[in-house]
């Protein structure tokens, strides 16, 4: 037989390594952020155009490259960051695996200017899908310019998978965030589509973040620090007042490279653990410095996650470091005991003086008075008694039932459940009489063939997601006007989300003013909603939206109602009085499609009269 093996040409090879290492443009705007620092540099240059997409560039002010490795520097596994595999266990570098700049040649156009600060002239690069299109001697400053156009032009399907320029960009500016974060020192410019996103100074951490988030941030951060053999601690976290509904501003950084880990994770929220509401997260910025031959660093170059060697003993410093934070700053609760209810003068007797207890003595009792007088009767008087509250408990059943002869004769047999439960308007109202919460959390109520068991959280986040969708289609919003305006106060990139949703928004009802670079004032707001839940809901839809929670959502519109619904929607645990549970159970079951929630959880179960024989076999 023939051979058939071959070695695959090198620009095939990079193509294929390039899926990996390059996602989306927020990839680029990593690899090339992280050469940047590696060399040295200390002002660094962010210019994008459409999301990435038409053109990523940084300009850096570091070390530079000689024309040689100008051209070296796109080949596979070239690297000056490591020589041989011992140097892995004593990394300060972001990148080693010479990988970066190749793969992102052989998929897109990539033009480089570099020089050293030593040299007279630079290097003009250019490079198209792998190939060298032309070099020349150029004069430009010390440092390199990277510029990547065009991305993913010989791959159309990748091209076409990415998403639109906003959530593009908002993928760039969290990866821009990450790299700006773990390193205050140098400075950075972010521009997008000319226009300038972030200018950060040269700062310490603490200003850094201010830079980023917006200036109410400051008031937020609880400082935290703590040396030990094994980790040096230091960074932010925020206050738990400020802890949020959704995930936010949530970041580790170990040896200045950002990592997700979710278990470390873990030790920051135990740290709050009865400081903040159980569905709410702290947020923080985190700055661990290990030994770097303690942690595996050899992980894929787009992961984000790190093997530490000993990450148990790390979870108990890291909690216990943040709840020393949270004491010393006073922001944990003066009594570390909790406040029994039950040990507490009720309210009413507060401020009642003290009575001697009375005993008082009937004078007139006679013990054999009653003994005397029923004597004589032949049945004993406890036989009567209990069967009379025995009958009586029917008699709540006869008036319920008897008023109705259609209820009466219920008949139990299971039924197939449509759209409505219930076979006309009487039943409903039939049925409604009888409604009832069990643990804070599901309605009951009966049915012909049984009973339905109503999940109320769910079943109000279907009503109000259908009115939220209603009333943003028929554009019949109302809202209702605020005497005072609020004013309210995000982060530059949140108030960049708010602009991009603000027409849906207005849709459903709110009304904004005055929209500034980091802050805007509400005039008015739906009818469903009240002044105080104002801040967190903005706080909440802007997340979510900046989020993507909702990927298979078919417009804004849908992912707005869906966030809106959920937000406000009765929660597990509240109790609803019983005019609550009938106005809620009507208005689920008016709903176009009663049985699933807007996140397609089921709303109800019923349970049929067979259902219950069964377990009284
Ligand atoms: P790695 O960073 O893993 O070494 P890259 O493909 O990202 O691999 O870069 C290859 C080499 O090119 C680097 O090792 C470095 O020597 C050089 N290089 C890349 N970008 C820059 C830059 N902005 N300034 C100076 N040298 C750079
Ligand atoms: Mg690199």
């Amino acid at each position: 037989m023939a051979d058939i093996i071959k070695l695959l040409p090198d620009h095939v090879a990079n193509q294929i390594a390039a899926g990996e290492v390059v996602q989306r443009p927020a990839s680029v705007v990593k690899e090339l952020l992280e050469n940047a620092l590696d060399a040295g540099a200390s002002v660094i240059k962010l210019i994008v155009k459409d999301g990435g997409k038409a053109l990523i560039q940084v300009v850096d002010d570091g070390s530079g490259m000689s024309t040689t490795d100008a051209r070296l520097s796109f080949e596979r596994h070239a690297t000056s960051k490591i020589q041989k595999a011992e140097d892995l266990f004593n990394l300060n570098t972001k990148g080693f695996r010479g990988e970066a700049l190749a793969s992102i040649a052989a998929i897109a156009h990539v033009e480089m200017q570099t020089k050293p600060e030593s040299d007279e002239v630079g290097t003009h690069l250019k490079i198209e899908g792998s190939e060298v299109v032309s070099q020349e001697v150029t004069v430009t400053p010390k440092g390199t310019s990277m510029a990547v156009k065009n991305l993913f032009f010989n791959i159309p399907a990748r091209r076409n998978f990415l998403k639109s320029n906003q959530v593009e960009l908002r993928h760039i500016t969290d990866e821009f965030h990450r790299v700006a974060l773990a390193h205050p020192s140098v400075a950075f410019h972010f521009y997008n589509n000319g226009s300038e996103l972030f200018n950060l100074p040269s700062d310490n951490y603490r200003k850094r973040i201010v830079n980023i988030f917006g200036s109410r941030t400051n008031e937020k951060l609880v400082p935290v620090e703590e040396e030990t053999p094994i980790v040096k601690i230091k960074g932010f976290i925020t206050k738990p007042e400020f802890a949020k509904k959704s995930r936010g501003e949530q970041f580790f950084f170990v040896n200045n490279r950002f990592i997700k880990s979710p278990y470390l994770h873990h030790a920051v929220v135990a740290a709050f653990e009865g400081l903040i509401k159980a569905d709410s997260f702290p947020g923080y910025f985190l700055y661990l410095e290990v030994d770097p031959a303690s942690i595996d660093i050899n992980i894929h170059p787009t992961k984000t996650e790190v093997k530490f060697d000993d990450e148990h003993t790390l979870y108990a410093i890291l909690r216990s470091t943040i709840k020393h934070s949270l004491g010393q700053f006073n922001v944990a609760p003066a009594l570390d005991f909790d406040h029994d209810p039950n040990l507490q003068t009720p309210y009413e007797f507060k401020n009642k003086s003290v009575v001697q207890p009375k005993v008082t003595v009937d004078a007139d009792f006679n013990p054999f008075q009653e003994i005397q007088s029923k004597g004589n009767q032949m049945t004993p008087s406890y036989n009567k008694q209990p069967a009379k509250s025995w009958e009586s408990l029917y008699v709540g059943m006869e008036s319920r039932m008897g008023s109705n002869d259609a209820a009466n004769s219920i008949s139990f047999e299971s039924e197939a459940i449509t759209g409505s439960i219930f076979d006309d308007e009487k039943e409903v109202q039939e049925a409604l009489a009888t409604t009832f919460q069990i643990r804070r959390k599901y309605i009951v109520t009966t049915i012909k063939s049984g009973m339905v068991v109503i999940d109320q959280s769910r079943a109000h986040q279907r009503v109000l997601y259908e009115k939220f969708l209603k009333n943003s289609t028929v554009k019949e919003a109302v809202s209702q006007q605020l005497l005072f305006p609020l004013q309210l106060t995000f982060t530059p990139s949140e108030i960049n989300t708010l602009k991009e949703i603000e027409s849906i928004l207005v849709s459903i009802g709110f009304i904004f003013d005055n929209i500034k670079d980091e802050s805007f004032t509400v005039t008015g707001i739906p009818l469903l909603v009240t002044e105080s839940e104002v801040s967190m809901i903005l706080d909440q839809l802007i997340s979510d939206y900046q989020q993507e929670i909702n990927g298979e959502s078919f417009s804004q519109t849908d992912i707005l109602s869906k966030t809106l619904a959920k937000t406000l929607a009765v929660k597990t645990g509240e109790v609803l009085d019983s005019k609550s549970q009938l106005a809620l159970v009507n208005d689920l079951f008016a709903c176009t499609d009663a049985t699933l929630s807007p996140f397609n959880k089921p709303v109800y179960i019923t349970i049929t009269e067979s259902d219950i024989d069964k377990k009284f076999i």
